[in-house]
């Protein structure tokens, strides 16, 4: 007998029970939480004054995969400025929504630009700057308020950069006069908490609707993420909005993002998440949206772009042409993505294998849609191409890289195009 009894459980992502908030722009509706599958944010880093440029970071954003981007509006220009950024969008033909990011004088700013306030799509308010003393719940009412008059969603985003500090001092000294006191860590997860939720609770009291109301508790340690997310879900049903905030640069910024948003996305914690990462110097801001859809593709949360599978290459092939040949398919399939979207529905489901010698080549293409097969050092000098499982042709000599992407194109329109259809 060569099956066990009992079978290993297939691994899939669990998923927490939260409301469903729905972001509008136009037709155009975002949904967020309860059945809605999991959303990518991003943010402008471009001054929102300049109204055209970040309308262009905006369409770059949105058209790498950003479903919802994140303005700052932190000035009465900026305020001035986010309608017409708004109306340059649209006049590109696109709808995704945009979200104020306010600080401090978010409440003036929403009472005393309406066009601005309508213009936006969802509001992101920081309870830990929104004023001191008395001045605090007034001017976080004041937001709300707009919220509701405009009938808009909020987030309201802790942030333990920005964490209220009276609340802390407060659960600072009760802690004190506990007989067995929490750690600082742990005061600290209560107080991010108690600010998001407390806040939350006081904007249904207003008068909110609690499905609009979505909640983050930012922080930057990959494991205080997770112990406060985890905690955050079990208390409340508000959508989540996960990050890690201030995540750093490249390889590290890339690597504490993945790690922490994947322990809580595989137990069903998280609605919407954005990769909070520090461009390189020349690099795009669009990155931190490749980074996240990647993360829920890799996941099996959703499915973004055409994945391409490619071995790491290793001593059995001297050559870097299988490398390149998978960059080549990738970056190709990427940069088609916001045309094929419309055109081939179904074609992000593709999978493409590029591979570098005999030993795994041909079993890892015949489990892609297409694959290729590159010789390794000493092979013969021959690129067996697999389509749907089956070995379809055999390419040779320099010009291998470019008929393979024509076969892929050809696949693509074949088995996504109109006429696939009849
Ligand atoms: S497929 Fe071949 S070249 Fe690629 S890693 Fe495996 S053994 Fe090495």
């Amino acid at each position: 007998m060569l099956l066990t009894s009992d079978p290993v459980p297939v691994s899939t992502p669990a998923r927490h029970s939260t409301l469903q908030a729905v972001v509008r722009n136009g037709e155009r509706v975002v949904t967020i939480g309860g059945d809605a599958p999991v959303r990518v944010q991003s943010m402008t880093n471009t001054d929102t004054v300049d109204a055209i440029g970040t309308a262009i970071q905006v369409k770059e954003l949105a058209q790498a995969g950003s479903e919802l981007v994140r303005i700052t509006v932190n000035t009465p220009e900026a305020a001035q400025a986010v309608p017409y950024i708004r109306e340059q969008l649209d006049r590109m033909g696109i709808d995704v929504p945009l979200i104020g990011d306010f600080h401090y004088n978010g409440h003036r700013l929403l009472t005393e630009f309406p066009d601005c306030a309508q213009a936006l799509s969802k509001y992101r308010i920081n309870p830990g700057n929104v004023g001191k003393g008395d001045k605090k719940d007034k001017q976080f009412g004041q937001m709300i308020e707009a919220a509701m008059r405009w009938d808009k969603p909020v987030r309201i985003g802790v942030n333990w950069g920005s964490l209220d500090q009276e609340l802390l001092a407060g659960m600072m000294d009760e802690n004190s006069r506990r007989s067995e006191p929490w750690s600082g860590q742990q005061v600290m997860y209560e107080a991010l908490m108690a600010s998001a939720i407390g806040s939350a609770e006081r904007a249904v009291e207003m008068g909110m609707p609690k499905h609009q109301i979505l909640l983050s508790c930012k922080v930057s340690g990959v494991q205080d993420l997770i112990a406060v997310y985890r905690a955050l879900a079990q208390r409340c049903n508000y959508p989540l909005h996960l990050g890690l905030t201030e995540a750093g640069m490249g390889t590290k910024g890339t690597v504490a993002s993945t790690a922490a948003l994947s322990v809580l996305l595989q137990e069903g914690i998280g609605d919407t998440i954005r990769v909070s990462l520090t461009p390189q110097p020349g690099e795009s801001r669009t990155q931190e949206v490749v980074i996240a859809s990647e993360i829920l593709q890799a996941l099996g949360l959703r499915t973004f772009v055409p994945s391409v599978t490619a071995c790491p290459g290793c001593g059995r092939t001297t050559s870097s042409t299988f490398q390149e040949l998978a960059k080549q398919i990738d970056d190709f399939l990427r940069a088609q993505m916001p045309v094929w979207r419309e055109q081939y529905p179904g074609v992000e489901t593709m999978k493409v294998a590029v591979m570098g010698c005999i030993v795994n080549g041909p079993g890892e293409s015949k489990h892609a849609d297409i694959g290729i097969s590159l010789p390794g050092t000493g092979e013969a000098p021959a690129a067996p191409v697999y389509i749907d499982g089956e070995k379809a042709l055999t390419l040779r000599g320099e010009g291998i890289a470019a008929e393979f992407q024509q076969l892929v194109n050809r696949y693509i329109e074949d088995r996504f195009g109109a006429s696939s259809a009849q």
